[in-house]
């Protein structure tokens, strides 16, 4: 009889831990605590208005594609793929407005016209970051460190070698792109990536260069429909493969006989187990899930650890067109360093905020009505913050006001629906240590090997997958942790 698998959540890595596992011949059963699949990139719709809630950006298509690959399907087979030919329009407080284009050589005569001798030298970094991208994709990001001796070898060895090592992890990526670029501007358009992996330029190595060439050289696409069409891929595919899916099933304790995890309880029910998978915030399945003594991480490993930004969300539904935005959009204030600081040294709410404005009714007239625009702001704040109506009111009011500024529109009196997100929803949506967005922040001493393991070393068969464990954050970041996870328990199991 073939093993019986529980995974815990059903966002993207649970929903793609538990294909992958079920298609290998095991029992699986997943249980999410809400009443509908996707975690972080669940949809909410409203007054004919759809706004995906969390990712917004699809990048890295060719993970996608391979994960689908591994049961014989096609991304297509799913969901039509489009390439944006705008990837986004960045917006400064001297009134300089970039537009990015999918047009390498585009990119370049912008950069030259901004900087002499820019051009030539975005061509120069962008070959860097592509071998840093293919080096770690091919050789070094597929690892489950569970025994990291296993890994310390010639080809290892090598392929850290060929990432100019002392660069790539001794230097801020800041430090890293001032060498390339003088011009500030042109800095922050390459430093933003950094929120996509829930740091800093400040605070993530140089290594992490690697994003500018998914960026810049593989493209930003878009699923038609919008990306929960991904989420639905995801679902579709579990029910094709015959993963058992309950949704509105809370798990609310793992329980645990000679080190082995033995059942998972809900509010009703007790689900037996030989294999258990979490995919929920590692957080808070180590603290909330299992008993103390079986914990791998204490209290103060959490306490030390540097989490992702928070992410302040203003979705709203507009009855007018927005002429001067993209489908993406982005807003870098001067108090750029300060806002970082904010986040991650000061723990406050951000004066002059930057942010990010997704309208992907410019793509997609499925989203919002005829004449209508669905417009998700999102300013990545500390996380941990206290998050209360007042503090709520202050924030809506400084972005909004500084949002019609920017688009010389007023936007105030075509709001047909209005909702914010902030820590306290991501805290009781998601069980989110610190109401953080994205979980860990990728510094140096969070990445790879350094980020929580995608097994417990308490449990012997209790394993994770997710954006807390390795690589990371992201939708194709999670995918790939899913792979790691499912191989680990193909291999022990
Ligand atoms: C605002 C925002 C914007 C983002 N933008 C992008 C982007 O543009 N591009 C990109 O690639 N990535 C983006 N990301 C990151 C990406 O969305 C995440 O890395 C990814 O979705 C994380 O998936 P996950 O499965 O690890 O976690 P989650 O999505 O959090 O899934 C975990 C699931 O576990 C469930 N759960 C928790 N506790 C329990 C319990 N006790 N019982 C049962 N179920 C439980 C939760 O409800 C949740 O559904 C963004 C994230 C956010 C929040």
């Amino acid at each position: 009889m073939s093993k019986k698998i529980v995974v815990i959540g059903g966002g993207i890595s649970g929903l793609s831990s538990a294909a992958l596992l079920k298609n290998s011949g095991y029992e699986v059963i997943l249980l999410e605590k809400n009443n509908e699949l996707g975690g972080r990139g669940r949809i909410w719709k409203d007054k004919g208005f759809t706004f995906d809630m969390g990712p917004s950006w699809y990048m890295m298509p060719e993970v996608f594609e391979n994960f689908f690959g591994l049961f014989g399907k096609k991304v297509s087979d799913y969901y039509n793929l489009l390439r944006l030919d705008s990837h986004y329009k960045v917006f400064f407080p001297d009134g300089n407005v970039f537009n990015i284009s999918k047009d390498l050589d585009i990119n370049v005569e912008l950069f030259e016209s901004v900087e002499k001798g820019a051009g030539d030298k975005l061509k120069k970094y962008l070959a860097k970051s592509r071998h840093t991208y293919e080096t770690a994709m091919q050789d070094l990001v597929m690892l489950d460190y569970k025994n990291i001796f296993k890994y310390i070898n010639v080809g290892f060895i090598n392929s850290l070698l060929k990432l100019d090592p002392i660069t790539s992890f001794s230097k801020s990526f800041h430090g890293y792109v001032s060498k390339y670029f003088r011009n500030p501007e042109l800095q922050k358009i390459i430093e933003f990536t950094t929120v996509f992996l829930g740091g800093s330029p400040y605070n993530t190595p140089a290594f992490y260069n690697l994003i500018t060439h998914a960026d810049f050289n593989l493209g930003i696409y878009y699923p038609d429909g919008g990306i929960n069409k991904f989420i639905q891929a995801l679902s579709k595919l579990c029910s094709e493969v015959g993963v058992e899916v309950h949704t509105g099933e809370e798990v609310q304790h793992i329980t645990v006989k000679d080190r082995k995890a033995i059942s998972i309880e809900t509010k009703n029910k007790s689900y037996p187990a030989d294999i258990v998978l979490s995919s929920a915030d590692y957080h808070f399945t180590e603290t909330k899930l299992i008993d103390k003594n079986f914990r791998t991480y204490d209290d103060n490993y959490w306490s030390n650890k540097i989490m992702s930004p928070s992410a302040f969300n203003i979705y709203l539904g507009l009855n007018q067109k927005v002429s001067k935005l993209e489908h993406h959009n982005l807003y870098f204030d001067d108090s750029w360093e300060k806002s970082f600081k904010e986040v991650y040294n000061v723990h406050k709410w951000p004066d002059n905020p930057s942010y990010y404005v997704h309208v992907p009714s410019k793509t997609d007239p499925s989203v919002a009505p005829d004449g209508s625009e669905a417009v998700f702001i999102l300013v990545p704040v500390a996380a941990g913050l206290e998050d209360d109506d007042t503090i709520r009111e202050i924030m809506y009011e400084k972005v909004l006001s500084h949002f019609e500024g920017l688009v010389g529109q007023s936007i105030r009196d075509s709001i047909v629906t209005k909702r914010i997100f902030s820590h306290r929803d991501f805290n009781s949506s998601y069980n989110a240590f610190k109401g953080a967005a994205f979980g860990l922040a990728h510094t140096l001493g969070q990445t790879a090997l350094f980020r929580p393991k995608n097994f417990s070393r308490k449990i012997k068969n209790l394993y994770y997958a997710g954006q807390y464990t390795n690589p990371g954050v992201g939708m194709p970041v999670c995918l790939l942790s899913s792979q790691i996870t499912a191989n680990l328990i193909k291999a022990e199991n």
